[in-house]
């Protein structure tokens, strides 16, 4: 049995968290963007070309994530699937994958409104290591301050109602073309749902190879 995931959804669907659960259920790597980046040797010259775009604040040119991305999928933790979270971030990155011979057996949508993730996202509060809250699920023991290092907390610009109608904006041009692109392997799932349900939906709807 294989199972070659991708999540898709909004910032604030969930996501990370599913892809996480569905890691440890089928024991197959949850592999996102960052963890892609992070992975690389700090000494390789691809670590010191895509350290150049971040840097700068531009995002990673397509076939440059690709080509990283098919050093992970050759890794022998993927021999019996993976879940990809953040790539493909379009149809480019999508035909590049196919182009290499990596098979895709479901597309994982999320599905949150609008409403629904601006109210997520704007209630986010983060400390300076990363940690996570809310001022309305978790909220902090103590009023803007992280339960877990005792740091202020604060709201991220991303975060903020104008950045999030931005982000929303992308996340839809990017996302309905790669919707149309792997039509006939999508599982659209509810995401406005407590997280254990979202799960057992998305492992409802699993077609396996
Ligand atoms: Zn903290």
């Amino acid at each position: 049995m294989i199972m070659r995931l991708i999540m898709l959804g909004p910032a604030g669907s969930g996501k990370g968290t599913q892809a996480e659960m569905l890691a440890k259920k089928y024991n197959i790597p949850h592999i996102s963007t960052g963890d892609l980046f992070r992975a690389l040797d700090s000494n390789s010259d691809l670590r010191k070309e895509i350290k150049k775009y971040m840097d700068k604040g531009e995002l990673v040119p397509d076939d440059l994530v690709i080509k990283i991305l098919k050093e992970r999928l050759g890794k022998p933790d993927c021999e019996k699937g993976f879940i990809l979270d953040g790539v493909p971030r379009n149809v480019t990155q999508a035909e590049l994958i196919k182009k290499m011979g990596v098979e895709i057996d479901n597309v994982i949508n999320i599905e949150v409104s609008d409403e629904e993730v601006t109210k997520r996202l704007s209630s986010r509060r983060v400390c300076k290591n990363g940690h996570i809250f809310s001022t309305i699920y978790p909220k902090p023991k103590k009023e803007g301050v992280c339960d877990v290092c005792g740091e202020p907390l604060f709201q991220r610009d991303d975060d903020k109602p104008e950045a999030i109608k931005e982000r929303l904006k992308i996340y839809h041009e990017q996302t309905s073309k790669l919707l149309e692109y792997y039509q006939n392997l999508i599982i659209p799932v509810n995401g406005e749902q407590p997280i254990e349900e979202v799960f057992n939906d998305i492992v409802d709807g699993l077609k396996w190879m």
